[in-house]
Formats: C-alpha cells, sequence, structure tokens
C-alpha cells in the first residue's frame, strides 16, 4: 500500500486532494447561487404582477375620469363628443334627445331652411355618420345664375347618371333661401380629403366673377354663425374650399383675400351681438 502511494505522482495526488477538499464547498457555492437566482426570479415575477395590476387599475381609473368629465355621454352621441371639442366653444350640457347630431335646443335655433334631402345613394348621399365636425367649408356652384333648387336636382340627378360623386349639406340661392340636401349627421361630397370631419356649403351666384348677391351673403353669414357656435368652432374653422386643396372655389373669394377676412369677421359679429343662437 505504502509503496503503490510512493509511486504515484505527489503533484496529482496533492491536486486530488484539493479537489476532495473543494468539492464540497463548491456544492454548497452553487446551491446557494441558485437559490439566489430563484429568489431573484420571484422578486422579478411579482414586482411584473405587481407593475401590471397598477397599469389595470390605472386605465380603470382614466377611463372613469373620462367618463365623468363628459357628462357620461362620451360613449353615447355624437353631440358628446362636440361637446368635448377643444377648439372652441362647449355646448351646454344636455340630457335627451338629438336632431341630426345636435341636441334638440341647439337644432332648434338654426336659421330658416326648407329641408329636402337628397335620396340615399352612392353618388351624392352615401349615409356614411358625421362622427365630427372640425371645419365648415364654403364653395361656390361654378354655374353662374343657376338657383338652388337647379343645383339640388344637380346632384339628385347622380343617383341616375352616376357621373360624379359630389354633394353638399346646404345650398343658398341666390335670393337667399337655403336648401338643406343632406342631414348633419352624414356625410357629403364636397370636398375630397375632408369629408368625414367637415360640413359644406355650396353658394349659388349671379355674377360672372363670383360674388355672392347680398342675400346670398346674408343667409351665409347667419349659418356659419349658427354652425360655427352648434359646433363650438370659432370663426378660423370656417374654411373656402380653396384652403384645402387650391380648388378656386369659391371663386370670388380665393380673389379677394380681403373679402374673405371680412366674411369671417361679418360671422365673429354676428355672434357678438345679443341674438346669439343658443
Ligand atoms: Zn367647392
Amino acid at each position: 500500500m505504502e509503496r503503490s502511494v510512493e509511486k504515484r505522482n505527489p503533484y496529482l495526488v496533492e491536486y486530488e486532494r484539493q479537489c476532495r477538499l473543494r468539492r464540497p464547498q463548491k456544492t454548497e457555492e452553487r446551491r446557494s447561487r441558485m437559490r439566489a437566482e430563484a429568489r431573484a426570479r420571484r422578486r422579478r415575477r411579482i414586482r411584473r404582477q405587481r407593475l401590471l395590476l397598477s397599469a389595470g387599475i390605472l386605465c380603470i381609473l382614466l377611463t372613469a375620469v373620462l367618463f365623468l368629465a363628459d357628462g357620461g355621454s362620451v360613449f353615447a352621441t355624437n353631440a358628446g363628443k362636440l361637446q368635448n371639442n377643444s377648439d372652441g366653444g362647449i355646448l351646454p350640457a344636455f340630457s335627451g334627445n338629438t336632431i341630426q347630431g345636435l341636441p334638440e335646443k341647439v337644432y332648434a335655433a338654426h336659421p330658416d331652411w326648407e329641408e329636402n334631402f337628397l335620396t340615399p345613394n352612392e353618388y351624392s348621399r352615401p349615409g356614411d355618420p358625421l362622427e365630427e365636425v372640425r371645419d365648415i367649408f364654403v364653395h361656390y356652384t361654378a354655374n353662374a345664375g343657376t338657383s338652388a333648387a337647379q343645383n339640388r336636382s344637380y346632384f339628385e340627378q347622380q343617383k341616375d347618371v352616376q357621373e360624379h360623386s359630389v354633394s353638399a349639406h346646404f345650398i343658398i340661392g341666390y335670393n337667399g333661401e337655403i336648401i338643406q340636401c343632406v342631414p348633419l349627421d352624414e356625410i357629403a361630397y364636397a370636398v375630397k380629403t375632408r369629408n368625414q370631419d367637415s360640413v359644406s356649403i355650396e353658394c349659388c351666384y349671379l355674377d360672372a366673377d363670383g360674388a355672392f348677391t347680398q342675400e346670398t351673403y346674408d343667409s351665409l353669414i347667419e349659418l356659419l354663425a349658427w354652425l360655427t357656435e352648434a359646433y363650438g368652432l370659432d370663426t378660423d374653422h370656417i374654411l373656402r374650399h380653396y384652403d384645402c386643396g387650391g380648388k378656386k372655389c369659391p371663386l370670388y373669394y380665393t380673389e379677394h383675400e380681403d373679402a374673405w377676412e371680412r366674411l369671417k369677421e361679418d360671422v365673429a359679429d354676428r355672434l357678438g351681438t345679443d341674438k346669439t343662437f343658443l
């Protein structure tokens, strides 16, 4: 036995002895490292769960705050959205019926018009909902001397002739009469990229330069004043078709910037009088 030990390489013998001594220590180190990692994993898992829980609670609270801030109507009606319009005035709180997406009382204050809706059809009255109104566009008919009724017929005919997708919510005749062609809670086809969030008004005219008659102008001011107030917009949200795409429409007001500015001032003056709508 002694002889066989002596025969062995002393360095190897020492190495093996060290290994035997270290092994239990290494195993212990590994175990405690594994335990620490498991603890860290558990802590991370708990932190993740707490974070998710907090985010969930925050979402619920935010939804509740939004719902309460909007008088509970944020999910209910278009008019509810209008009340929340950040661009301008606030409609008085209301509960109850809406007409054409507006509170009954707001709708009832509109200027006189003849309601003569187009027949629903994909060319001039597609029936898609108008869910928000950010701007109001003014147009001219590009056809001097034609009446509001004639222009309404032109829109109506599109269901048969199927030539153009064209319409507007309102047409104002050169005698100042207003015809409503499309309800205010439906889109019209008037400004290609903005049909989804705007109201459009077509104006008839007599003069070749496209200037509106005084009667058309007066009715336009009344209608614009009511619409801006109804939708809580300021007069900067009254736009020419020209302002969206550069089409020369309404012609006179694209060539006479001062006249256009005056028109918006006249709307502001109309809203500034005691005789406001709401
Ligand atoms: Zn136009």
